[in-house]
């Protein structure tokens, strides 16, 4: 059974735990804020949130609940972007491509995945084809691997810096999480915070898809977000709004409680 599925059976699961519906189909207004959401596809929006930062979503349909949005973020220097994470496929992300190539006079050199998943990496083959070059925790790389999908061409194992034109980010492992792979991503100039799926927006009414969470370690690592990036004044989620390190916290919360619920063992076959 691929990821996709396993996905969907498990989301479904959740939801019916939680008695809560709708909460993937609320329309993205991601940041609260003056720049507008600008629609590329049907699939794919983008919205500044920086002076060079964007966040791009990306829709995918998951039967009986609409569609599901992801985020990720371009952040763009001299011309060239680094990506972190990508659509969820190969399609929307030539379209993310194409638009700040022709749009904004930018070449996305670099794509970062943030764990293994189809909301981070499922338009990597594209990425690759597209000319850009790409990077992962070595977990990351190894998951892929092993589900025959695109292979991240570089890898590190704790944390790593890089750099195209002005920008710096920092990726880092800070533990498990939504995943055993799950890294963020950390831009010291513009002190935003992109958590990805290990961080829950606020309107999140449920933790997801937590088959393969570490349970134990997430609320460690969560903590230990708060701690490292103190000065975070923009949080980004894998899903929903951003908003500031309010979101890590209620996403211990929502950790917290979902282990005394059960969740975690629930959809642990
Ligand atoms: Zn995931
Ligand atoms: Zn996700």
């Amino acid at each position: 059974m691929n990821t996709y599925s396993k996905f969907h059976r498990t989301y479904l699961r959740v939801s019916i735990v939680s008695a809560l519906i709708g909460w993937f189909s609320c329309a993205p207004n991601l940041v609260s804020g003056n720049e507008k959401v600008i629609t590329l596809s049907d699939e794919v929006t983008v919205q500044k949130i920086d002076d060079d930062v964007w966040i791009h979503i990306s829709f995918r349909e998951v039967e009986g609940f609409g569609l599901v949005p992801a985020n990720g973020l371009v952040i763009v220097s001299d011309g060239k972007g680094i990506a972190i994470d990508l659509p969820w496929t190969d399609g929307q992300t030539k379209t993310l491509f194409g638009w700040f190539r022709s749009e904004q006079g930018v070449e996305i050199e670099l794509v970062i995945p943030t764990h293994s998943h189809d909301d981070c990496a499922g338009g990597l083959a594209e990425a690759h084809r597209q000319g850009a070059d790409s990077w992962a925790l070595k977990q990351t790389a190894e998951k892929l691997k092993e589900e025959e999908k695109e292979v991240p061409r570089n890898t590190f194992e704790k944390t790593k810096s890089l750099q195209r034109g002005e920008t710096e980010v920092l990726l880092s492992y800070e533990g498990g999480g939504h995943t055993t792979d799950n890294i963020i991503a950390w831009l010291p100039a513009q002190k935003i915070l992109f958590g990805g799926c290990a961080v829950k927006s606020l309107e999140a009414a449920n933790i997801g898809y937590v088959k393969e969470a570490d349970a134990k370690s997430w609320p460690i690592m969560l903590n230990g977000l708060l701690k490292n990036y103190p000065d975070a004044e923009k949080v980004v989620p894998g899903h929903g709004d951003a908003g500031g390190l309010d979101l890590v916290r209620h996403s211990i919360k929502m950790v917290n409680s979902g282990k005394k619920l059960g969740l975690f063992n629930r959809t642990t076959e």
